[in-house]
């Protein structure tokens, strides 16, 4: 099976552009940008999806979402942003690595595509 692209990144087989980091999770900007501001927020245990998260995982992802302010402050998007997590098929997820999507300085959309 070939190795999970976030968990590369997570252990610095590959390069990022990380904005924050700490001993659980990792954020690093999206290689395509969806807006000015773009960042994926990923734990940095492998959990394949929303789907796959087991009862011990409920402290990591409750930290996990508990950072998103802090890191949206640090990448000033002081009017706001979008956290979107996609799950499974349907969600459209192409990287089988749980990890939420922070978009900010642009005006949003609604409904998604
Ligand atoms: P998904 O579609 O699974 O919700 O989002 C996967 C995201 O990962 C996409 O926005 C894609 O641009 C990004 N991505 C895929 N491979 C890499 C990579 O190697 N490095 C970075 N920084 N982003 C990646
Ligand atoms: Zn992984």
């Amino acid at each position: 099976m070939p190795k999970c692209i976030f968990c590369m990144i997570a252990n610095k087989e590959i390069p990022s552009d990380i904005v924050y980091e700490d001993d659980q999770i990792l954020a690093f900007r999206d290689l395509e940008p969806q807006a000015p501001v773009h960042v994926l927020i990923v734990p940095k245990k492998h959990i394949a999806s929303l789907d796959n998260m087991t009862q011990e995982d409920q402290a990591l992802l409750g930290y996990l979402m508990y950072k998103v302010p802090d890191i949206a402050k640090e990448l000033e998007l002081v009017n706001g942003y979008r956290l979107v997590n996609n799950c499974g098929e349907d969600g459209m997820q192409t990287v089988h690595h749980l990890h939420f999507h922070l978009l900010g300085k642009r005006k949003m959309t609604w409904p998604p595509g």
